[in-house]
């Protein structure tokens, strides 16, 4: 078949067809997408830039993919996701009506800026501080990058308030009295454990936080599970709180996409009302429902990527790195001598792919994905010999 020719600047009989620029709006336009890590194709390349667990699903997981993968193809999933959101009731201890399936998490944070968040009239030029709080997405920053995206998608208004210094999560008080916190924001995004520090947080200083919150809460517990504590019991708690899960980070699932909410019915009815009918794909949740039942296969490999976090930050340590406390599975590292971007080229020239930030709390540093123990072993050689030359 031909493709047909681009048509720009073809003509009709009623004059010039619009350019494709001007059908986007403005607002569009104007927007950087999100930037996501680096998927390449390079062969016997070691791939610490996204977080990804090192070791394939488990087999059972595989096996039930594998099997669904029949005529059955050309059938619709389950609208709902029930089999899932039931074995998730029965993991997290709650019922199918406090959870909503999405494709991944992103989809699921996508949903909540949509339904608890009023896309602006017109309130632009007002500064932050005056903003009303119902056009307004809050965080604390550094975090996930993805929040900013969709704000400007969404057309919200976004009040970004910096964590500590050593990407601590600021008291109530200190965030009263440094004046910027909107403690009535429509929505406030916290990444707990935080991305890209790793630091984590605890349950008792999230619920401050959570308390002294007059709009919508959520807990992006994305990398949870490398974390000695979760706080889900808060969603429950409180009906103001929606915590996010994925089965990409810790169940390696990154190419199902699979994620979800717990909360309140109420709050989970009004995700379910805008989803999309099939926003989640079949053999996706297939691999979860089967994941789920796979925990104690999971819990032991976490033991192992903890083990393997601990060498790598060990190794890094010794040769003069600085290297922040991790409840994840990835280290922020400062190296000794050089500029953090450029170590990035220097450990791609040796196969290593990590990532780096530009923005300013972050920028010199590295984010390393905490790989199998080879893969540990290969990092700590590979900042070794570069550390030679430098
Ligand atoms: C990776 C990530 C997500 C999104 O994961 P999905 O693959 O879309 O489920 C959400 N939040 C944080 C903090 C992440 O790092």
């Amino acid at each position: 078949m031909r493709s047909p020719r681009p048509a720009d600047g073809a003509s009709t009989r009623s004059g010039k067809v619009p350019s494709p620029q001007s059908l986007i709006r403005p607002m569009i336009q104007a927007i950087h997408g999100y930037t996501p890590g680096e998927q390449p194709k390079i062969k016997r390349l070691i791939k610490l830039n996204t977080n990804e667990n090192p070791y394939p699903p488990a087999p059972k997981v595989l096996k039930a993919i594998r099997e669904a993968v029949d005529g059955r193809l050309r059938l619709y999933p389950d609208p709902s996701a029930f089999p899932l959101r039931k074995a998730l009731a029965g993991l997290h201890e709650c019922k199918p009506e406090n959870i909503v399936i999405g494709n991944g998490s992103d989809d699921i944070l996508a949903l909540l800026t949509r339904a608890f968040v009023e896309p602006f009239d017109g309130a632009l030029e007002l500064p932050v501080s005056r903003v009303p709080s119902r056009y307004l997405i809050q965080y604390l920053s550094p975090c996930y990058s993805l929040y900013p995206v969709l704000a400007r998608i969404h057309g919200a208004r976004v009040n970004a308030v910096p964590l500590e210094a050593d990407f601590g999560l600021p008291s109530v008080a200190t965030l009263k009295s440094g004046g910027a916190w909107r403690f009535d924001a429509a929505l406030t995004f916290i990444t707990t454990p935080n991305a890209p520090s790793g630091r984590g947080y605890s349950t008792v200083e999230l619920e401050n936080l959570v308390k002294a919150q007059r709009g919508l809460v959520v807990l992006d517990e994305a990398y949870v599970d490398f974390a000695p504590e979760h706080a889900m019991e808060l969603a429950f708690k409180y009906s103001h709180v929606v915590v996010s899960r994925t089965f990409s980070k810790a169940y390696s699932l990154c190419f199902q996409r699979v994620g979800y909410a717990v909360g309140h019915p109420e709050l989970i009815a009004a995700l379910d009302k805008i989803r999309d009918s099939y926003n989640v794909n079949g053999l996706g949740q297939i691999a979860a429902v089967e994941t789920v039942a796979q925990i104690p296969h999971y819990r032991r490999q976490f033991g192992r990527i903890l083990a393997s976090r601990e060498s790598l930050a060990r190794g890094l340590t010794r040769l003069g790195f600085r290297v922040l406390p991790s409840s994840t599975n990835f280290l922020l590292v400062k190296p000794p001598k050089g500029e953090a971007s450029a170590w990035l080229d220097w450990l791609k020239e040796r196969r290593i792919l990590v990532r780096w930030f530009a923005a300013p709390e972050v920028r010199d540093y590295l984010r390393i994905t905490v790989g199998s123990e080879s893969e540990v072993v290969a990092v700590i050689r590979a900042a070794r010999s570069i550390l030679k030359n430098l």
